[in-house]
């Protein structure tokens, strides 16, 4: 199938990179999100990452103009244009508000029209079963998306194979490396990243080191370019814990408690970066 016209619902941290990616190569976006203060917070992101791949003279201005050019915005799901090929849900990890999206969408759009979901987590096939499930999968990409090599693509139980090759063809188109991926809590990324930053908040907890330290040891004896603390704070806090959660309640496993310290601070709205505050300070 020839995707053209993308719509992508959510402009956090993911949704607008996620728009810059497939604008820069070209392809026509309807970045979507509930408020238009979110879509100029987006906006706003995407400028920032434009005008720092001037700086390294990766882009020139007028490939930054018409990147830009790409990109349409809407603050309602029921004007979206009828002719998307491809739907890009980016929106907070919470099954019920994606499965929302995913029903007025189907109302609204074509039957061709292929739905993929960028969760961290969540079951694909639970996503897609209400409403196109052989025309569902998950597209994981990572943050920050114009700079992360990998994307995650997720069968779910009915993805058709056409689907999944479709998918697999636009992400190489977009420049990233796709990889196949089961339909399982976590999918790989999560599954084996989650469990050890949770790991390094227990150990914060439980006052083993200080959270400079805890990053250092991993920087410096694993060569992690990012702590786990500072990477958490990157994802967000919030992320983080609905991963665990779903890693929790998806394996029925105790391994996968959620640390009560990462409960407290999200409970108390630090989110990390995007709160300015998590286990650092960011101004
Ligand atoms: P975010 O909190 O930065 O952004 C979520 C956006 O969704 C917000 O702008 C919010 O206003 C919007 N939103 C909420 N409800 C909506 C609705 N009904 N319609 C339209 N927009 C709505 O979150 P994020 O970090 O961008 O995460 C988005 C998704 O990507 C999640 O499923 C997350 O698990 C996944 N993900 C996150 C990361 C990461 O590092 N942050 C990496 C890979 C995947």
């Amino acid at each position: 199938m020839d995707i053209k016209k993308v719509a992508v619902i959510g402009a956090g941290t993911m949704g607008s990179g996620i728009a810059q990616v497939f604008a820069s190569k070209n392809y026509s976006v309807v970045l979507m999100d509930t408020e238009q203060g979110f879509i100029d917070r987006g906006l706003k992101n995407i400028n920032n990452s434009l005008d720092r791949l001037i700086k390294k003279n990766t882009i020139t201005r007028d490939q930054y103009n018409s990147i830009l050019k790409n990109i349409s915005t809407l603050t309602d799901l029921d004007s979206i244009p009828g002719d998307i090929d491809l739907v890009i849900e980016a929106v907070v990890e919470n099954k019920s508000v994606k499965m929302s999206i995913y029903n007025k969408l189907h109302s609204l759009l074509p039957e061709k029209t292929i739905f993929t979901s960028n969760t961290s987590s969540i079951s694909i096939t639970e996503l897609g079963s209400g409403t196109r499930p052989d025309r569902f999968i998950g597209m994981h990409f990572m943050n920050p998306v114009p700079l992360m090599q990998l994307v995650e693509i997720i069968r779910g139980y009915a993805t058709s194979d056409s689907t999944f090759s479709t998918i697999k063809q636009l992400s190489i188109e977009l420049g990233k490396t796709p990889v196949e991926v089961f339909d399982y809590p976590g999918f790989v990324a999560n599954r084996i990243l989650m469990p050890m930053i949770n790991e390094a908040i227990y150990s914060l907890f439980e006052g083993v080191a200080s959270a400079e330290d805890i990053d250092t040891v991993m920087k410096l004896g694993m060569n992690h370019p990012m702590g786990p603390l500072t990477l958490a704070d990157f994802i967000g806090l919030d992320v983080c814990l609905a991963i665990m959660e779903v890693l929790y309640t998806g394996f029925n496993d105790s391994k996968y408690r959620p640390c009560p310290l990462l409960k407290k601070m999200v409970a108390a709205g630090k989110l990390g970066r995007k709160s300015k505050e998590g286990f650092f300070k960011y101004n």
